[in-house]
């Protein structure tokens, strides 16, 4: 990954680098991720990573200048902000002190490469595939003079697009005949001003994430050798199965269901689980996978196949329901299945930022 050496970064250039990875696009309807307190047109000097904005990080809140937790800390409306009451104090702290506080809670755990893809592997899981997919899947067209294809679709393809399931640098490639008539004050490629043109091209096109559209058109805009590129970008009806709610998989050989669990826990650093539904007979091969309260999904999990289902929480009803139903459902914790975020979130910044402070609590 590059480093951004820059003297003065702002809390801006952090979000926005976190948002490429775990796009706010993604967000639940439901949620409220983002941006929740403060400005970030202002310098980055030290960030304070956390699943959630604590009382006890207040002591040295001053010493930030941007918050970046897991868990929104404004998720129901309010009706006062009082000192005496946490969220009170969260706030009077930021907002004295000009703390920005930025969350990605749902965009971290459906985003390809956020909480799930930690998850799965931790256990080693293989063809792994969101148990809910989400986020929408543009088509793109473009019409492109056969010689310069490859570097077009090569630009492309760097920039996200023609990802299908396991499959990179998917497109489709027909030949055919692009007719156009530069005006006055063109300067055409191909042809002459004033004189129609009939050029051989390929129409090339290509699957392209709806979060990373922008990008790839810049991409297409930047490789593609005419003044004035011709594509079309419309929405599709499928999800996308890149990213998505909770994960499943399967292991490279059948492991008894204890070894999973016993693997996750060491991963997660807890010692027991916290609740138990049901029991794997024997050994599991496919193993569903979601962090925080993952019970509501058993039922997506048992119809992709797995035999056991680990989460950070499941309700009663959930867990019993999905046990009589065939599926093991065991919970290691809300607080502990999310708290890779933490590290994962400071490793990335300090590998991009070196020059900014990263607390992490
Ligand atoms: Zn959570």
């Amino acid at each position: 990954m590059q480093s951004l050496h820059s003297a003065a970064v702002l809390c801006r250039d952090v979000t926005a680098f976190l948002d490429r990875l775990f796009p706010q696009s993604l967000a639940e309807g439901w949620d409220a991720s983002g941006l929740q307190v403060g400005d970030l047109d202002k310098a980055c000097n030290a960030v304070l990573v956390g699943l959630d904005l604590e009382l006890e990080h207040l002591d040295s809140i001053g010493d930030v200048d941007l918050v970046i937790t897991h868990h929104p800390l404004l998720f129901r409306p309010l009706q006062t902000v009082r000192p005496q009451v946490p969220v009170g104090k969260k706030l009077r702290a930021l907002l004295s002190h000009g703390v920005a506080c930025y969350a990605i809670h749902t965009p971290y755990d459906i985003a390809h490469g956020g909480l799930g893809e930690l998850l799965v592997r931790s256990l080693g899981l293989r063809e792994t595939r969101p148990l809910v997919p989400r986020g929408r899947l543009l088509k793109l067209v473009t019409f492109v003079p056969s010689a310069d294809t490859d570097a077009v679709a090569d630009a492309l393809f760097a920039a996200g697009a023609g990802h299908i399931g396991g499959y990179s640098r998917c497109a489709f490639r027909v030949e055919g005949t692009g007719t156009f008539l530069p005006g006055e004050g063109t300067s055409p490629y191909l042809g002459l001003v004033g004189q129609e043109e009939r050029a051989s091209e390929i129409r090339l096109e290509t699957i392209v994430p709806a979060e990373l559209g922008r990008a790839v058109i810049e991409a297409l805009d930047a490789a593609h050798p005419y003044e004035e590129v011709a594509y079309d970008l419309y929405p599709l009806e499928q999800p996308s199965t890149r990213h998505g709610l909770g994960r499943v998989g399967t292991l490279p050989e059948p492991r008894p269901a204890e070894d999973v669990v016993e693997a996750m826990r060491r991963f997660l650093g807890v010692q027991k689980s916290t609740e138990c539904y049901g029991h794997a007979g024997g050994p599991v091969t496919t193993v569903a996978v979601c962090g925080g309260s993952g019970g509501g999904l058993w039922r997506e999990a048992l119809a992709a196949g797995a035999e056991l289902m680990l989460t950070g929480e499941a309700s009663y009803h959930e867990g019993m329901e999905a046990a009589e139903s065939g599926l093991a459902v065991v919970c290691l914790g809300h607080r502990a299945s999310e708290m890779p975020f933490v590290g994962h979130i400071r490793e990335l910044l300090r590998e991009v930022f070196p020059g900014l402070v990263v607390v992490s609590r």
